[in-house]
């Protein structure tokens, strides 16, 4: 299977090259040139696979020029020992409707971890092919949960360099704690003055530069991605929507409608996989897609305008604070037809004018897909009170929102199909907020809050989270976001 880039077609390169790479040359992300398709009998057969079979046997339609024993390699690596109980993706049922789609079982307790356990393999295994012996510069701008989960996939892995930039005051304490006493030698991680845009456009701009490029050349060198642009992310992303499928129907449920699918989104990586899953064959619905207040996606989806010239806003779902939705642009490509003059037509209006409007077809098939919705913090706190105290469980604020949105939904459709509401961080990652919304004070410091909403909740703090207390702080670096080249340069010894 060849991939392309949805700002030039024309440019092929295989799924390795596309990983190894990251991000085409002219600045267009890769997708495969065409979804495969699954049968009834593939989804008979995954019903009995255990997660890491269900795995190998969806990314061998995606990674053809990986021998199946690098595939097995990959998988076996990220997913056995890695999460809870060698489950990581299970589902919990609330009431009826609601399948809880826990992806916060790994290391970091964030569904990230899903997508960068897996990477450094990948990754590892596509720089031998494509770059044979260069070492791979992996840079990630976060929002909080990406750098840990990257940090933590690539800590020590040979043949990388990791630099990691997050917003100084744009990722929770609990976030920026997991981030600044990352262990490993490769890894290198740097406060900076704006929000996650800045730090996402910076190191755009960085991985872009041919100059940039030219050095690192010389040093042996090359860059690479692991933020949500990198296809090597996206694809491990759809297998845990086709195992929920298999999942829900080994569970009983009633599928002959079909389900919804719900997801808190930021960078429309999480969600566009859903769309993949659905394409293959999966029966989805409406993907409906949860917004905070930064709610750039519901306004797109309602009106076919994307415009991120509006203000910013710091919610309790941090990781969901966002005014450019990268993988959006997969998506125009996929709705206009692979059509790439018309994507580069809309993103360079991005780029000059902060805003684009897309045909009346494309809104039109928008619209028919995805449903857009968006809460603020207080009806976040509400609906983590509200869940807690009618089925005595806990979520975190980026799946409050998507719960909030999912009953919005039904209340404006009367939609009566099961939903599978995508959990996307656990509770302990945003404790304070969570107790607060519980009603208890979260006075005290922040290992003082763990323990109340343990002891208030009766649910215990993940181990990963719980490990926190005695870990010391390595990186105290703030930067500029002028300075971010300076910062690459330093963690690199490329001064
Ligand atoms: C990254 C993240 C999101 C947003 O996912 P996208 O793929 O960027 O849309 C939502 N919730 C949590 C907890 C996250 O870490």
């Amino acid at each position: 299977m060849n991939y392309v880039s949805t700002r030039d077609k024309e440019n092929k390169v295989s799924s390795s090259f596309a990983i190894a790479h990251g991000i085409s040359e002219e600045g267009g992300l890769f997708l495969p040139e065409g979804i495969p398709a699954l049968s009834k009998e593939d989804f008979n057969k995954l019903k009995d696979f255990s997660y890491t079979e269900r795995a190998k046997y969806i990314l061998k339609y995606f990674l053809t020029d990986f021998s199946e024993e690098e595939i097995d390699k990959c998988v076996n690596g990220a997913y056995i020992g890695t999460f809870d109980n060698d489950l990581p993706a299970p589902i919990s049922k609330l009431g009826e409707k609601m399948n809880i789609l826990e992806l916060w079982h790994g290391p970091t307790c964030a569904f990230k971890d899903l997508a960068l356990q897996i990477l450094p393999y990948f990754l590892t295994i596509s720089a031998k092919k494509i770059y044979n012996g260069k070492k791979s510069v992996i840079l990630v701008a976060t929002s909080g949960d990406t750098g840990k989960a990257a940090l933590e996939g690539f800590k020590d892995v040979e043949g990388t360099e990791m630099v990691v930039f997050y917003p100084q005051n744009g990722v929770s304490d609990m976030q920026k704690l997991q981030m600044s006493s990352q262990e490993g030698n490769n890894v290198h991680v740097c406060a900076i003055k704006g929000n996650f845009d800045d730090a996402q456009n910076g190191v755009k701009k960085i991985f872009t530069d041919n100059e940039f490029k030219k050095l690192l050349a010389e040093n042996n060198m090359e860059f690479s991605s692991a933020n949500s642009i990198n296809w090597g992310r996206l694809c491990p992303q759809i297998v845990y929507y086709i195992s929920a499928y298999v999942d829900m129907l080994n569970n009983g449920e009633d599928l002959e409608n079909g389900f919804n699918v719900c997801v808190p989104t930021g960078n429309f990586g999480n969600i566009l996989a859903a769309y993949y899953a659905k394409k293959m064959g999966v029966p989805i619905n409406k993907l409906i897609c949860a917004s905070n207040k930064n709610k750039v996606l519901t306004d797109f989806i309602n009106t076919g305008v994307y415009d991120r010239n509006r203000d910013f806003y710091l919610t309790s779902s941090p990781s969901m604070d966002i005014l450019i939705s990268s993988n959006l642009e997969r998506l125009l490509y996929l709705l206009s037809n692979e059509n790439d003059a018309y994507v580069n037509s809309l993103q360079k209006s991005l780029s000059e004018c902060g805003k684009y409007s897309v045909n009346d077809e494309i809104k039109e098939k928008i619209q028919n897909e995805f449903y857009g919705g968006f809460c603020d913090d207080a009806e976040t706190a509400n609906t983590i009170k509200d869940i807690f105290e009618s089925f005595g469980y806990l979520i975190d604020t980026h799946t409050a929102v998507a719960v909030n949105v999912y009953q919005k939904y039904s209340e404006a459709t009367n939609d009566e199909r099961p939903c599978l509401i995508v959990s996307t961080a656990s509770p302990y990652k945003f404790a304070g907020d969570v107790l607060k919304a519980i009603g208890k004070s979260a006075d005290g410091d922040k290992f003082k809050v763990l323990d109340d909403l343990s002891l208030a909740t009766s649910t215990p703090i993940p181990k990963p989270i719980e490990k926190l207390k005695n870990a010391k702080v390595r990186f105290t670096e703030v930067y500029s976001k002028e300075d971010m080249y300076t910062a690459v340069k330093a963690s690199l010894n490329l001064m």
